[in-house]
């Protein structure tokens, strides 16, 4: 579905990601790990088409699309999804209108009628439920106020309310005590199936005991560095990311 071939990026004539090779299929977890300043939030931020960022070389295709081609809001209609490290508020703009607007938009992309009210509250109540986001905060605006937590489970709301083919959560489980973890967890697990991918970007494996990865990689100065199963998440909790750095080193 996702296939990064040799993808090189910069910002500001800075080159941060260093020919980056990909390939993510449906149904699958990726983990992506990796030291401070690896260059995992720059590689979400391409994928779903930041422009301030720079692609030098490579490329990225979807489904048979080229990505790089797309803009960010055709990014999203394809089926791309954001969770990101640090979400804005938007204040004034109230999250039903958001989403309702999202939603919509989504479903005009792939020749659907826009859902009525009725239709739109209902789905905003079961997707509320996925992670457990109370109403108070659904009828607020984007993100305003809302606790670090609050706002990392709202991400995961707004995943299950447009249902994206990959999901890429950018360190979703930073700012989250242990419960709100595990019911953004959840919410993610719930949402899984046999055609939709995620990658996971985190820098701790404790996220990972709850959404279970098929493959981990190791990103490490814009580079992947290793590849390999679940195992490696927990290799590096025990012996962190100094052993891969003197392993390259050699
Ligand atoms: P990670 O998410 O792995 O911690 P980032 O992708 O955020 O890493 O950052 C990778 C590198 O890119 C870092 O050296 C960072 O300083 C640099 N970088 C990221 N965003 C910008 C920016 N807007 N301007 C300049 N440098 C940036
Ligand atoms: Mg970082
Ligand atoms: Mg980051």
């Amino acid at each position: 579905m996702l296939e990064i071939k040799d993808l090189h990026a910069s910002i500001n004539g800075k080159e941060i990601l260093k020919g980056i090779n990909l390939t993510v299929k449906p149904g699958e977890v990726h983990a992506i790990m990796g030291p401070n300043g690896s260059g995992k939030s720059t590689l979400s931020s391409v994928l779903t088409g930041n422009p301030a960022f720079e692609v030098t070389k490579g490329s990225v295709t979807f489904y048979g699309k080229n990505l790089l081609d797309l803009p960010p809001e055709d990014r999203s209609r394809e089926g791309i999804f954001l969770s990101f490290q640090y979400p804005v508020e938007i204040p004034g703009v109230s999250m039903v209108n958001f989403m309702r607007t999202a939603v919509n938009e989504h479903r005009k992309y792939k020749g659907l009628p826009s859902l009525t009210a009725s239709e739109f509250l209902k789905l905003m109540r079961d997707k509320r439920a996925v992670v457990e986001l109370d109403n108070k905060l659904a009828n607020r605006s984007v993100n305003e106020g809302f606790s670090g937590g609050e706002k990392k489970r709202n991400e995961i709301f707004q995943m299950a309310m447009l249902e994206p083919r990959l999901s890429i959560l950018d360190e979703t489980d930073s700012g989250l005590d242990i419960d709100a973890l595990r019911i953004v967890a959840n919410g993610v697990n719930l949402l899984k199936t046999s055609e939709n991918s995620t990658i996971v970007i985190t820098h701790y494996q404790r996220l990972l005991d709850y959404i279970k990865p098929d493959i981990v990689h190791v990103l490490y100065q814009g580079k992947i560095v290793k590849t390999a199963g679940p195992e490696l998440a927990l290799e590096l909790e025990e012996k962190g990311y100094d052993w891969i750095k003197k392993e390259l080193e050699e």
